[in-house]
Order: structure tokens, then C-alpha cells, then sequence
């Protein structure tokens, strides 16, 4: 330990140094470091950090946000991010380039991320000092207890980490667009599709047997060979042009499982049942001479001890967009 160098402040002409004491503790000198070394702005490194808070442009306003994911787009080395805007619903997550952000708050936002490494490296360099002091006195005490501790904090320490890292994995939003019969629809949330189908970010579905697709051209060949033309079960209830259907999760269980990935798409619950066996799902449709096209749905378990147990979503044409009740 107490050997790296690090380049502190990334500043026209020269760099300063930080450059750790033998002992591997901060010396006065690190401390001053990164406020006398940074009079000019500094150039904004890419890529941009995740968590960064810097406005960007929407709709010809900037407004505050946070980058929540960032990675290179296809076949390039250009970062793109994917951003939370602080006073809108998750919904309006969304993919944005470099040139979006308010280029004077990105300066800022570097020059706290130059402080915030200084002061992260002196951390790290006295915590390996408290860490190398632990260890020593162990051994003098000669008991196994006090470096099993050491590690079990470790543990736990890694355990949370990847628990964070997951969490910020799910909050992007995985598909951008569903195609489904003569609607193309914005999703608003995460849905843990399988990972075949993530880096599409328009899936098409076949409105009848809610088969997903990654084409067009692939939904095109489908639907020469789909033969459903309403959802695959009882109709209970018809008025003019709407009929309900009843399904049942056991019997049509991919059908099922398929409602569940695209209702997920615009629902922000944590998590999602894969188990639909339990569960009657109910598919509302417009029917006209093409066949019976969904428009909404809602599920019941099929034995629930409290008797509202019923979740709710439908897309509506007036709309042109999805709206959604969970209860
Ligand atoms: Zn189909």
C-alpha cells in the first residue's frame, strides 16, 4: 500500500498530483489540495457519472434530473444516459445524449465529482491504515474473532452493494415502445422481459395470443399462422361491439404470463407474478369483423381470503394512450 499516484484535477497545461505519504495517511497538504488546484473549470470528463444531477433538455426547457443508467450506444463509443427528471412521475425516464444537459451545471457537477474522489481517496487511504492497525492488534491479541468480524463486514458490505446495483439495473426502463394490433404504445416502467429481448426497445405483440416479438417482419410471419382471433377463452359478457373474456392463468398460462410482462410495462409495482395458475384474468374487447381486439383486463385470485383482490389495465382510444388502476 501507500505506492498509487492519482491525477486530482484534470487542468489545462499541467496536473497536479496527489501523491500518498510512505505511511499511507493524509498528509495537510492532501487536505488543501483540491480547493487550491481548481481556479479555472475544469473540462468535463466523459462519460458522465451515474448518479450526476445536472438539468437537461426537455420539451425546450431545461429541468433537473438525474442520471439513473448510461451505456454506449450500438457500434460506437458515444455514451448515451438514461435520466430521472426530478419532478416527473418515472414514467418520463428517458435516454438522452451528452448535448442535452445544461453545460454550465455539468461543469459544476465535475468539479464536486473531483472534490468527492479526493476526499473518497483519503477515506479509502485511512481506512486501510485503521484496517492494517485492526489486523495487527488482532494478531497480538492472537484471537480468530476480531478478523472474522473484519470480513463479515465485507460481506455484508459486498451484499448491499449488489442488492444497489441491482436495484438501479431495474429502474431503467428496459422497452422503450409496444406495438400491439394498429396501436403503438410508450411504455411508462421497467418489465423484466426475458434478456433475448432487451436491446430492443420496440417489441411487437400479436394483439390475440400476446405472443412478443422482436420485428416487425417477425410479427408479420406470425400472424399468417396465428389462428386466435379473440383472447383463448370463455366469452362471459357481450354489449354491442364489447365482450369480456374470461381466462383462466392455469390453462393459458404463456397468455397469461405475456399480460403480466406488458401490464408490468406501465405499472411501477416491484414486482411481478410469473405464478398467473392462481389467477382468473378477465380481457375486455372491442370486437369488429377482424376479431375480438383487448382493450383491458383485470385479474382475481381464484380463492383469496380478503375478496379484492383485483388488478386492473386497459389502453383507450380516446386517449391514444394507457391508463391503469391497481386496487
Ligand atoms: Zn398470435
Amino acid at each position: 500500500m501507500g505506492t498509487g499516484k492519482k491525477v486530482v484535477a484534470p487542468r489545462r497545461g499541467r496536473a497536479s498530483v496527489e501523491q500518498e505519504s510512505p505511511s499511507g495517511s493524509p498528509t495537510p497538504m492532501d487536505i488543501d489540495e483540491p480547493e487550491k488546484v481548481a481556479p479555472e473549470d475544469p473540462v468535463v470528463r466523459q462519460p458522465l457519472e451515474v448518479g450526476t444531477k445536472a438539468p437537461c433538455m426537455w420539451r425546450n426547457a431545461y429541468h433537473d434530473c438525474q442520471i439513473v443508467e448510461r451505456r454506449k450506444k450500438p457500434g460506437t463509443d458515444t455514451y448515451e444516459y438514461y435520466v430521472h427528471y426530478s419532478t416527473f412521475n418515472r414514467r418520463l425516464d428517458e435516454w438522452v445524449t451528452f448535448d442535452k444537459f445544461e453545460p454550465k451545471a455539468l461543469v459544476k457537477a465535475e468539479k464536486k465529482r473531483i472534490l468527492r474522489e479526493a476526499a473518497s481517496e483519503r477515506a479509502a487511504n485511512a481506512s486501510r491504515a485503521k484496517n492494517e492497525k485492526k489486523k495487527k492488534d488482532s494478531k497480538k491479541r492472537r484471537t480468530s474473532a476480531a478478523s472474522g468480524s473484519v470480513d463479515g463486514e465485507k460481506a455484508s458490505t459486498e451484499k448491499s452493494i449488489e442488492e444497489k446495483e441491482h436495484e438501479e439495473a431495474t429502474k431503467v426502463k428496459n422497452i422503450q415502445t409496444v406495438v400491439i394490433g394498429c396501436w403503438a404504445i410508450d411504455a411508462w416502467y421497467y418489465s423484466p422481459f426475458p434478456p433475448e429481448y432487451s436491446g430492443y426497445s420496440t417489441l411487437y405483440l400479436c394483439e390475440f395470443c400476446l405472443k412478443f416479438m422482436r420485428t416487425q417482419d417477425a410479427l408479420q410471419r406470425h400472424c399468417e399462422r396465428c389462428i386466435l382471433r379473440h383472447p383463448p377463452g370463455i366469452e362471459i359478457y357481450r354489449k354491442d361491439n364489447i365482450s369480456m373474456f374470461e381466462v383462466d392463468g392455469a390453462t393459458n398460462r404463456i397468455y397469461c404470463q405475456n399480460l403480466c410482462y406488458i401490464a408490468k410495462l406501465f405499472l411501477d409495482h416491484k414486482t411481478l407474478y410469473y405464478d398467473v395458475d392462481p389467477f382468473w384474468f378477465y380481457i375486455m374487447c372491442e370486437v369488429d369483423d377482424r376479431g375480438a381486439h383487448i382493450v383491458g383486463y383485470f385479474s382475481k385470485e381464484k380463492f383469496s381470503e380478503e375478496d379484492y383482490n383485483v388488478a386492473c389495465t386497459s389502453h383507450s382510444r380516446r386517449t391514444s394512450g394507457v391508463a391503469m388502476e391497481s386496487f
